[in-house]
Parts: C-alpha cells; structure tokens; sequence
C-alpha cells in the first residue's frame, strides 16, 4: 500500500498538472501580428504535457482594427503613432473606405468569429472555460470582448494581458495577469511610466523588449504559474522522439492576415542551403494559405512560394523542426499593406539581377542599440557584415523585420544612412547592402542573450526572387 502511495506521488509529482485539469489556451496578436508570435509559446505549453489541439491562435485584420479603434487606443494613453503609422503605406481613399464601416460592425464581426473559436475549442476539448492571452493591440481586444457581454466573460478562466493596455480595470470575476517589459521599445510615444492593470497581478520583466516579451521564456514560466498555480516541469522546448514532426500552419499577409493564395513546395536542404533532391518533397496548394504536412525531425527545408498572378519566386528558410509545430507562420506581402511596394524600384532595376534581397525576422527584437536595462545587443552579420547598428535597429524602432537589399541598386553599401522609406513604419528597418547573387550567403545571430544561429542559403537574385529568412527567437 505505501509502495502504491509512493508510485502515486511520484506520478503526481512528476506530472504537475494532469491534462484533464489543462484548459484551452487561445492566443491574440497584436499589430502587424500573427499566430507567429505564440509558436514558441506553444511548443513551450505542448512541452509541459498540453495537447497540441488545445492552443489556438486568433488572427485579424490589425489595419481594420487599429483604424477603427485608434480613438479607444487614443484615449487608453496609447499613443496613435502605434497604430497608425503602418497606415502611410496606404492610399488615403482605402483608408477611407475601412473607415466607412462602422465600428460596432468591425467589432461585431471579430468578436463573432473569436465567440466561434473559443465555441469550437470548447466543444472539442470538454473544458469548461478557456484561458486567453493578448499581446500589444491584443489586449485591448481582449479587454473590450470580455467586458462586452457576461456570457463572453463566463467562458474565460484567466486573461492574460501580455505588454498592451494598462490603466484599466481588470475585468470582474476573471483573473488577470499583465505582464510588462521594457518601455523604450514600444513605438509609440507618450507613454506615463508605471504602467499598471488595477485588480490585476502586475509583472514587469523591464530587460525584455516588446515582442520579445510576447515570445520569451520567462513569459512563459509567469503565464503556466498564474494558469496552472504551480511552474511548468520546463520552460525549453524539448525534442519529441521518434523520426517524423507534424508541421501545420499558414502564409499570411502581413498586418492584414489576409489570405495568400498559390503553391508550396519544400525542399530538404543541407547546412549550405543547397536542395538535396531536384524534385520537392511536398507540392501544396494554398487556397487560404493553409498547409499541413509531415516533415523529417531536424532537418533544414527550403519553403518555396509561388503566389498566384505573381511573376516572384519567395524562398524562407527557418530552423529545423524539433516537435510537432502546428502555429507555423509565414509572412507574406499584399495589399493594402504591401511593404514589399518600396523595395519596387530596386527591384525592377537592371542591375536587380547581381544582388540579393533579403528580409530577416526576428519575434525578439534585433537590438542595436545598447540599453541599460536590456544589457546587451544583437548583432546581426551578413556575410561577415554587422547590419544590426544602433542607427539601423535603435531600441526604439522594435525592429522584428528587417530589409537587407541595394538601395538605389549602385552596387555600393550605405549602413551609415538611414534607409527614410522605412522610417515610419514600426517593427521594420532596412540596410542598404550589396550582396552579391553569386555562391552563398552566410547569415548569423549573436544574440544579445548569449546564443547564436547560423543560416547559409543561395544567392537568388532580387530581379525574380526574395529570401526570407527566420531567425529563432528562443536564441
Ligand atoms: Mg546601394
């Protein structure tokens, strides 16, 4: 009997929380965001013993929403420079015709389609309430849906308010964690210090930069804890066995998550980015972006898409696949917010075809900028060239994504000058480097927490091609 006593303690003990106590976890980005910014937050929770069904992202329309709502946001004390900024990529007549529709009908159409989500999850997993975590623009969706209707709030076991709204009371009757990092790298101006939720648990991790936040470890551990009551078993995403990972996920348009729509093929590659095989191992299409496929575990693959009615080829790249990863994201342009409209005339240039074209992502900040409280700074080499300065990637600027082409398509490198087309647009900076379409190019990380990552991929000229390449952001 002791001995039974024993084996159940050390079950218990090992298994901290049992899965029929987990709730449902459902994830809201913020601006310019994706379910892109929960994958290593999910990989995190599937490690602790969560199934993968019970972590679900919610992606909208963040031009939609923070046009609409900016006055909300205006008056929260966020700053518009936030949410509007991203809007000087877009024609005055299309930002009048978003804000033709009322606000209540923006709102009840997002609100309607996340009542359906948490609906859904509910009925798949038989819990009874589901646990809802924002990020940035996020939270403020997340606070105004809760505090919209009583049955909305009944089905919410915990909010968690991950670096967005403060000021505020939190909603009655839920539980709600804020967590905040560093002020200086939002975007946004204005901003009073001390931050706080009222009723709320507050936590400030002031070393963390803001998306950084969202995708961090630390966060982690603080989300389990306030969810769960006890830490998670590991805050490291661990490395399932056997030989094969199931990889889900989806091309999305950047800031709009709109659909993007063509074909998918994936090619193993070896360490120097050259395709192992001549034929692809998978050809998807993409009606919705959508793709679903099992990979080999800790293997490198190219991901090439051909978009319809567009003459480009994309090639992403990003780190092996340790488990099974159903919130792959990758981000693709189209209008309204079609960023990739002003490296246009370098890439219609003549001489587009002797240089490469390259956008870096990072779901942590590329810092170049030394700050106190952060303690450290990225630096980001292409081909032996650090292009992650304190004038490319200051704290301020929140660079998640970041350009690296020829301006001007000279053949010449500018990194003292600020790329100004880029200026306004928050979570994005650019470098002004030549890179020649010839052999390899070599890219790696140091990260300012001690890591590094490496990638080498071919030299695809800018004229039809764009390397995309995403840097890990647990490293
Ligand atoms: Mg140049």
């Amino acid at each position: 009997m002791r001995r039974i006593g024993l084996v159940i303690y050390l079950f218990l003990a090992i298994q901290a929380v049992s899965a029929e106590e987990l709730r449902p976890v459902i994830f809201v980005h913020g601006l310019g965001g994706s379910g892109g910014q929960f994958e290593s937050q999910a990989l995190r929770f599937t490690s602790n013993g969560y199934p993968a069904e019970y972590i679900k992202v919610f992606e909208y329309d963040t031009i939609t929403w923070g046009l609409v709502m900016e006055t909300d946001l205006a008056l929260s004390g966020l700053s518009s420079v936030l949410g509007i900024n991203l809007t000087k990529l877009l024609d005055e007549k299309i930002i009048n015709k978003i804000l033709e529709e009322p606000r209540e009908e923006v709102m009840a159409k997002v609100f309607g389609r996340l009542d359906r989500l948490i609906d859904e999850t509910l009925a798949e997993s038989g819990a009874d309430k589901v646990d809802l975590v924002g990020h940035s623009m996020g939270t403020f969706l997340l606070m105004e849906y809760v505090k919209s209707s009583p049955e909305r709030a009944s089905k919410v076991a915990h909010l968690i308010l991950l670096d967005g709204i403060w000021g505020v009371d939190a909603p009655e009757g839920i539980p709600t964690l804020a967590i905040f990092g560093n002020l200086k790298s939002l975007p946004a101006l204005e901003f009073p210090e001390g931050r706080e939720v009222h009723g709320a648990t507050n936590v400030y991790f002031n070393n963390m930069t803001h998306v950084q936040l969202c995708t961090a470890a630390p966060t982690f551990a603080e989300m389990y804890k306030f969810i769960n009551g006890v830490k998670p078993d590991t805050t490291d995403i661990l490395h399932q066995s056997g030989e094969y990972v199931k990889v889900k996920g989806k091309f999305v348009a950047f800031a709009t998550n709109a659909k993007v729509s063509g074909w998918l093929r994936v090619y193993p590659i070896d360490e120097n980015g050259k395709r192992l095989r001549w034929f692809p191992v998978k050809i998807i299409r993409l009606w919705d972006g959508s793709f679903e496929m099992t990979l080999k575990k800790g293997q490198r693959y190219e991901f090439v898409l051909i978009k319809d009615f567009n003459y480009m080829v994309y090639h992403y790249y990003r780190a092996p696949f340790v488990r099974d990863d159903l919130w792959v994201r990758f981000l693709a342009s189209t209008p309204p917010a079609d960023v990739e409209l002003l490296i246009t005339p370098e890439r219609l240039s003549p001489n587009a075809k002797n240089a490469v074209g390259l956008l870096l992502v990072r779901y942590k900040e590329m810092l170049g900028e030394y700050d106190v409280d952060i303690g450290g700074v990225d630096e980001v080499y292409v081909n032996g060239i650090n292009i992650c300065t304190a004038k490319i990637c200051p704290i301020s600027k929140a660079v998640n994504g970041l350009w690296v082409f020829d301006r001007f398509a000279d053949g010449k490198s500018n990194l003292e000058k600020k790329v100004l087309r880029f200026s306004p647009l928050p979570f994005m900076s650019a470098a002004d480097l030549f890179v020649p379409a010839d052999g390899v190019v070599k890219l790696t990380v140091k990260s300012r927490s001690g890591g590094m990552e490496s990638f080498t991929v071919p030299a695809w000229p800018a004229s039809r091609h764009s390397v995309i390449v995403q840097f890990s952001d647990t490293i």
